[in-house]
Parts: structure tokens; sequence; C-alpha cells
């Protein structure tokens, strides 16, 4: 009857849980042992000037090459990193790493590192920024860190956080802006250095919707306030053009290049093509 179907759903439902539970915990101790083992890397991802082409700073983004199950993605190793409390220790790992990579860089050429909510929030984090710079020997003003509209929530303590950064002469971008909960008046609160607008509007830019006004807002207020633009997910020469003619200030996206080696970096930064993209 249906009450025993109830009964046997539900326990179906109980082992999908623990099985589920169960392969999360597997891989959060594999992940725990990536750090050690040499299966983690940083990628990183050119970023260009719309105007002249040229690369301007490089985003550090997490590749995981799993023994048995090929490339993981961050989507889905970073959340488990984050519920576990392990993203500090991959957080500094990544900052250590990509502020070390950094260094061997042409001098105007930045780095980006993505900074996770839970990373943001710890107690530590502008010692551990600090740490990372110390070490490398990469000079503050050469760091961007990316952080994400979900940290600006909580108000006062979140501008605490980025002002104690900021004095250490580090540049803050918000990260993936219009997915979180964040209002056109957070970028005058708080002192980021530079906005960038989430892929989802960059994808619809050329089509009927309101995607374009919205980036145009965004540039607007931007450049009102000292802040650059970076448009993510740029994929094709019409999105481009558009985004040069609403004023945006930077570009990222498959349409230059994915995110690739570090090996692979160097060598592109030292070659000519870095600055043979011509504008629009
Ligand atoms: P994100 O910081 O917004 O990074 C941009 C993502 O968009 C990257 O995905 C990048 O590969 C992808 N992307 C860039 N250009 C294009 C394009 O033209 N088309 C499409 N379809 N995608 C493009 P990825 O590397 O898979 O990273 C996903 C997210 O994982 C990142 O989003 C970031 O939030 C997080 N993440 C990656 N590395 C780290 C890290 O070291 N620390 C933390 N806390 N988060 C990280
Ligand atoms: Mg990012
Ligand atoms: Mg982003
Ligand atoms: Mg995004």
């Amino acid at each position: 009857g249906a009450k025993a179907d109830g009964r046997r759903t539900y326990r179906f439902f109980e082992a999908g849980m623990d099985q589920r539970a169960k392969a999360r915990r597997s891989l959060e101790l594999e992940l725990r042992q990536a750090i050690t083992d040499g299966s983690l890397e940083t990628y990183y991802q050119p970023v260009l000037n719309i105007e002249d082409g040229k690369i301007s700073s490089c985003e550090a983004l997490l590749r995981w090459r799993h023994r048995e199950r090929g490339m993981i993605s961050p989507a889905e190793f970073i959340p488990i990193a984050e519920d576990s409390g392990l993203i500090n220790e991959l957080g500094q790992w990544v900052l250590n790493a990509a502020c070390a990579e950094a260094v061997n860089w042409p001098a105007h050429v930045r780095v980006a590192v993505n900074i996770s909510p839970v990373q943001f929030r710890s107690q530590s984090l502008s010692l551990n920024v600090a740490a990372a710079l110390a070490a490398s020997g990469l000079p503050a003003s050469r760091l961007e860190l990316e952080i994400t509209e979900a940290v600006l929530i909580r108000d006062d303590a979140a501008l605490d956080a980025l002002h104690q950064l900021r004095k250490l002469g580090v540049r803050i971008a918000l990260d993936d802006f219009g997915t979180g909960y964040s209002s056109l008046s957070y970028l005058q609160r708080f002192p980021f250095d530079k906005i960038k607008i989430d892929r989802s509007f960059i994808k619809d830019i050329a089509g009927p919707g309101a995607s374009s006004s919205i980036v145009q807002a965004v540039v607007n207020i931007a450049a009102a306030s000292d802040m650059m633009t970076t448009a993510e997910g740029v994929e094709t020469e019409q999105q481009r053009n558009l985004l040069y003619i609403l004023g945006c200030t930077e570009m990222q996206g498959y349409l230059f290049s994915p995110a690739i080696s570090a090996a692979d970096v160097r060598r592109l930064l030292l070659s000519h093509r870095a600055r043979a993209m011509s504008a629009a």
C-alpha cells in the first residue's frame, strides 16, 4: 500500500543521503591530501584592457587533477572546502602560489586571487595576505583580492575587514557582480577598486533584454567612483565591441583565453601576442 511504499522511499532516501555524505567525506579527505601531494594546481586566466588589448592582470583559478575522477571543478570542491573549514588552508596555499608566481611576470601585470566568504570572515585574513606578500616579495599593489557580494551582508564587519586589507596596499575587486544580494548603493559604500560584471549579463548583452542597460548602469556608477569594470565570460567579438562602446575597462573570457597553466602564462606574457590583440 501507499504507506509501505512511502516507507520504502524514505529508506531509499536515507541510504542515498548516507552515500552522498560518505562520498563528500572521502572527497574532503582527498582534498586535504591534494594540498600537499601536488594534484592541486593554480591556473591563470588573463584579463585584458579592452581599449588596447594588453594583459593587465591574471586571475588565479584552482584546478584539481584527481587520480581517478580526472579534473574536478572548483565549483564542486570549493563548497566542500568551505563546509569542512579546509578553505583557510587551501586559500592560503593559493595566495602563496599566486604571489610566488606573479613575481616572475612583467611588473605591470597583477595577480588576482579569489577569497571565499569563509576566508574573508577569518580574523587572520590580512595577516595571511601580508605573509604571502612577504614570503614572495610581491609588492602589495600587484595583488588583487576578489570577494563576492555574499560577504557584504554583514555590513560593518565587512567594511572593517576591507579597510584592513586596503591598508596593506592590495586592491579589492567585487566578483560576480549582479548575482548576489547587493544593490547598486553598495558600490558607493565599500572601497572597491574594480567591479567584475558577472558572465550572465555579458552572455545576453547583444540580445533584446535589459543586460546591456544593466552593464551600462554599472559602468557609469563605477566610473563616477573611480572604479574599473571587468566583463566576465567574454566569448565573442560582438560582445567585446559592445562592451567597448559601453565604456567597460577590462575583459576576461574564452574570446582571448581560458585559464592556462603557470608555464603557459609565463610564455604568453613574454610573447608578442600579449600586446598584439588590437582594440575594437
Ligand atoms: P570566478 O571567480 O567568477 O571565475 C570565473 C570562472 O569563469 C572560472 O571558472 C573561469 O574559468 C570561467 N570563465 C572564464 N571565462 C569564461 C568564458 O568566456 N566562458 C565561460 N563559460 N566561462 C568562463 P572556474 O575556474 O571553473 O572557477 C569557478 C569558480 O570557482 C570561480 O568563479 C570562483 O568563484 C571559484 N574558485 C576558483 N578558484 C578559486 C580559489 O582559488 N579560491 C576560491 N575561494 N574560489 C575559487
Ligand atoms: Mg573570480
Ligand atoms: Mg567571477
Ligand atoms: Mg562569475
